[in-house]
């Protein structure tokens, strides 16, 4: 039996590109770590010090009292947030230096690590790195399975890298359970704006992955390929929410795919949801469901006005552009908070986009001023512009970024800063 600390860090952002939500959400993929562990007779402490706005401190006082064997770090604000994580490794950087002398092993998951883990494990200085979806590659580490697929660490003043980022099968994994308090201090609505939260938001995983392959998305060493819980466990995880108070759920899915069945399972149900979708796979009639079920937010990526720019992005959709705006607007007929996701791209007229943003705000529905996308190692993108992920990676594509934000700066209160100056120097 090991002693596992789990932690997701008290998160700042000042001086970050990051564009994503600042309020906590739960850290599932610490959760679902938890479960297994657990399962296999470990004890466990999960430490989430976003939710419950630990201090340093704070932390090394609850560690020091569970003593554990290993210290895990997180260095993404939960899953939902892994394909568009902070670059920079600041936060976990602190949390892994103020902890080092309390636990023999420190152990980083997250996004960073699984496209560059010997960069992550000298940044973090830690013992290992997990690359990939971490549950279960997690569960053979704290075994001390060194030899197992998907890890990163020290061997002499070598770093050893086992094979390439894994995936979890996720697809088991039954309904998870939080603890009432964190429930309880969970009061974000997670991209919610029809209405104001009168009771505890939370967060679900329907499925993991996405069957499409957007150039700008930095999903293929983590949550790639397409996978889904049964209806009936998701609905148990769902109704556990609800008996502690929770009225709001977000599915953190990549891709909220039209399922009739889990809908039909929701429309019952004591709560409202918000999901990240394609426009272009919802018909009609299950957009009359979707409503009907709950959901009071969806946000989908359109990311182009124009077929040619949806086509240098990969996005495969079948849609013209008018179709794609139907569609958005029957959406907002049964949802009440609809959002069209634009990317800046050449091949679409900026007067054309602003118009476009009109006709979208007249039907009520959100469209943001395109902006050009972080390059995020590990996703296709970077990989056009300077091909596999070397240990510079998060640098390159941050300079790069960087050069580009002059454009594009009302979307960001403060000018950010080059990873150098946000991270500690190792
Ligand atoms: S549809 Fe969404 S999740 Fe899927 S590849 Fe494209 S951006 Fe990523």
């Amino acid at each position: 039996m090991t002693r596992v600390a789990l932690i997701n860090p008290n998160w700042t952002y000042g001086g970050s590109i990051y564009f994503g939500c600042r309020q906590p959400h739960l850290p599932i993929e610490l959760g679902v770590s938890q479960w297994m562990l657990r399962e296999q007779g470990h004890q466990t402490l999960l430490l989430d010090a976003h939710m419950f706005d630990l201090s340093i401190d704070d932390i090394r006082s609850e560690i020091r009292s569970f003593a554990p064997d290993v210290i895990v770090i997180t260095t993404a604000p939960t899953y939902l947030f892994w394909r568009c994580a902070p670059p920079e490794l600041r936060v976990p950087q602190h949390l892994a230096e103020a902890l080092r002398d309390l636990a023999p092993r420190l152990i980083a998951v997250g996004p960073h690590g699984s496209v560059t883990p010997r960069a992550v494990l000298r940044k973090l200085d830690v013992d290992l790195v997990v690359m990939g979806e971490c549950e279960e590659t997690l569960l053979k580490a704290v075994d001390g399975r060194l030899d197992s697929a998907g890890l990163c660490y020290r061997d002499g003043s070598r770093l050893q890298v086992n094979g390439g980022p894994q995936a979890a099968r996720f697809v088991d994994q039954p309904a998870l359970s939080w603890p009432s308090e964190m429930v309880r201090r969970h009061h974000h609505h997670h991209h919610r704006f029809d209405a104001e939260p009168v009771a505890p938001g939370c967060e679900v995983e329907a499925s993991r992955g996405c069957p499409y392959h957007c150039t700008f998305c930095a999903k293929d060493n983590f949550r790639n390929a397409y996978r889904k819980r049964p209806h009936d466990v998701i609905l148990a995880e769902v109704d556990q929410l609800i008996a502690q108070g929770a009225r709001y759920v977000y599915f953190i899915d990549e891709i909220f795919l039209p399922d009739q069945q889990l809908l039909q399972g929701l429309v019952s149900r004591e709560i409202q949801f918000g999901v990240q979708t394609r426009i272009d796979l919802w018909k009609p009639p299950l957009l009359e469901l979707l409503g009907r079920a709950g959901c009071v937010s969806i946000e989908a990526g359109v990311e182009s006005l124009t077929p040619e720019g949806r086509a240098a992005l990969e996005k495969k959709c079948r849609m013209t552009t008018q179709e794609l705006a139907d569609r958005l607007v029957e959406a907002r007929r049964h949802v009440p908070f609809v959002q069209a996701n634009l990317i800046e791209m050449p091949q679409d007229d900026d007067a054309v986009v602003q118009d476009w943003r009109r006709q979208m705000q007249d039907a009520g529905i959100w469209a943001n001023d395109p902006v050009p996308l972080y390059p995020y190692p590990g996703s296709p993108d970077y990989r056009k512009l300077w091909g596999e992920p070397d240990d510079q990676a998060w640098e390159r594509a941050h300079d790069y970024y960087l050069t580009l934000f002059d454009r594009f700066s009302d979307v960001q209160n403060e000018r950010p800063l080059p990873l150098r100056e946000l991270e500690l120097a190792r």
